[in-house]
């Protein structure tokens, strides 16, 4: 019986979405986040496999043909996408699954999986956002300048999410983050399967 839940989480570049979601896997078990592929050149520190799979323009268009992704997209320039196999075998086996995708992924997901559940992370100010991509170094200022543009334009898709988080204090939004998740465990349809036996025999 599938009882894993899966979970999208987005953010424009610099929200704090990676260190959040970082932070909730070693707050809390039972869940996966699923490593993206992406054809975007690999940053200093990145790990292949850790933090996405990097592979060619070509690799990437042959997984699409081959139908392996659950969804993909078009974000700045690169392709990104969630390898089908892992996610539903995760799901299958009673894990969350957690994705960080972008709205347009997170579209997709929402069409196949009517039941998931997806959250949105802003960040408290533009300044904010804009010293967050500064401090990376990872980019020039044009980079920056465009990467502002298209966290404005991921950030206007807010509202079709069903959470909203400010990362303005991060311990507050890793709580808030953290409540979604558990909430999320505590349903109904979801306990009732995992505390079947116990069920049918308060009510023998
Ligand atoms: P970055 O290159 O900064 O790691 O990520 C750029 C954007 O791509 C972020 O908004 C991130 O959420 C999005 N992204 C990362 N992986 C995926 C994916 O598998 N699918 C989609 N649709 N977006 C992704």
């Amino acid at each position: 019986m599938n009882i894993g839940t899966l979970f999208i989480v987005s953010a424009p570049s610099g929200a704090g979405k990676t260190s959040l979601v970082k932070a909730l896997r070693e707050n809390l078990d039972g869940f996966t986040v699923s490593v993206s592929h992406t054809t975007r050149a690999q940053r200093p520190g990145e790990v292949h496999g850790r933090d996405y799979f990097f592979v060619s323009h070509a690799e990437f268009e042959t997984m699409i043909e081959a139908g392996e992704f659950l969804e993909h997209a078009r974000v700045f320039d690169n392709y990104y996408g969630t390898a089908r196999a892992t996610v539903e075998n995760a799901l299958a086996g009673g894990q969350d699954v957690l994705l960080e995708i972008d709205w347009q992924g997170a579209r997709q997901i929402r069409t196949l999986m009517p039941d998931c559940i997806s959250i949105f992370i802003l960040p408290p100010s533009l300044r904010t956002l804009e010293e967050r991509l500064k401090a990376r170094g990872q980019d020039d200022p044009d980079t920056i300048a465009r990467r502002m543009r298209d966290a404005i334009s991921e950030m206007s898709h807010y509202n079709e999410y069903d959470y909203l988080i400010v990362n303005d204090d991060f311990d507050r939004a890793l709580a808030d983050l953290r409540s979604i998740v558990v909430a999320s465990r505590l349903k109904t349809g979801r306990q009732s399967e995992v505390y079947k036996d116990l069920i049918d025999g308060l009510l023998a």
